[in-house]
């Protein structure tokens, strides 16, 4: 696509999420993560010309490759995959902005070990499986307040802001808007938590409707 047809569906998609965050209040800001899983370098250049500067991959390996060869560009990377510990080192060396997926106790002391060893720090955001779905990663709601505090505890170099859920698997929008919910209720009981990341392209409207502040959008944001 060209510049000019990426300006008209990012104008569209940024009257979708205006039209959705009005409904909460004047004061709801919503940030786009345009999710670049199923473009090229080239395809994240056009969207950047045009004013995108947060990008987000779901793989290590292809994380490294766009950022790689987007280098001289002022990006801003997100990581929304789930992370195997084989590969937690080779994400820290590329140092993103925020790791939408941390899922478990046992990975955030995984990745505090590394952390330290490299003395760095990390952004993370605990993923809630709201919908309790098995093919679903994340940690269960009832157990979600417990983990965020026992990670902060436990793992001074992470810095948790906040939570990350995918929506419900369904056409049953009641169920989809109630897997947000479920994980905004969550978000609004921890102290000092400034991101509810959730929203895709097929769903991101009833997420900001619901609370999120953060959104993720893949195909949309591309026109695939
Ligand atoms: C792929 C992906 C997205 C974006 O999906 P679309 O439906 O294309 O918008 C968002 N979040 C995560 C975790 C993803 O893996």
């Amino acid at each position: 696509m060209t510049q000019t047809q990426y300006k008209i569906y990012i104008d569209d998609i940024i009257r979708r999420v205006e039209a959705a965050r009005l409904k909460v209040s004047d004061h709801h800001i919503v940030k786009i993560i345009a999710i670049s899983k199923y473009s090229t370098s080239q395809e994240i250049k056009e969207l950047y010309e045009i004013g995108q500067r947060a990008f987000g991959e779901n793989k290590v390996q292809d994380l490294e490759q766009k950022a790689q060869e987007l280098e001289e560009l002022p990006l801003e990377w997100h990581f929304v995959g789930n992370l195997q510990k084989n590969k937690i080192n080779k994400l820290l060396d590329l140092r993103p902005a925020l790791f939408h997926g941390l899922d478990s106790l046992e990975l955030a002391r995984e990745i505090q070990k590394r952390l330290e060893v490299k003395e760095m720090t990390l952004d993370a955001l605990l993923q809630i499986n709201s919908a309790k779905e098995q093919s679903k990663q994340g940690v269960m709601p009832e157990d979600a307040l417990e983990i965020y505090e026992e990670i902060q505890k436990e793992c001074p170099n992470i810095h948790l802001k906040g939570v990350m859920s995918i929506g419900a698997h369904t056409e049953d929008q009641s169920i989809i808007r109630e897997s947000f919910l479920t994980t905004h209720k969550i978000y609004q009981q921890l102290k000092g938590a400034t991101i509810c990341s959730m929203g895709m392209s097929g769903d991101f409207e009833l997420a900001i409707e619901c609370g999120a502040n953060m959104i993720r959008l893949g195909s949309v944001m591309f026109n695939k």
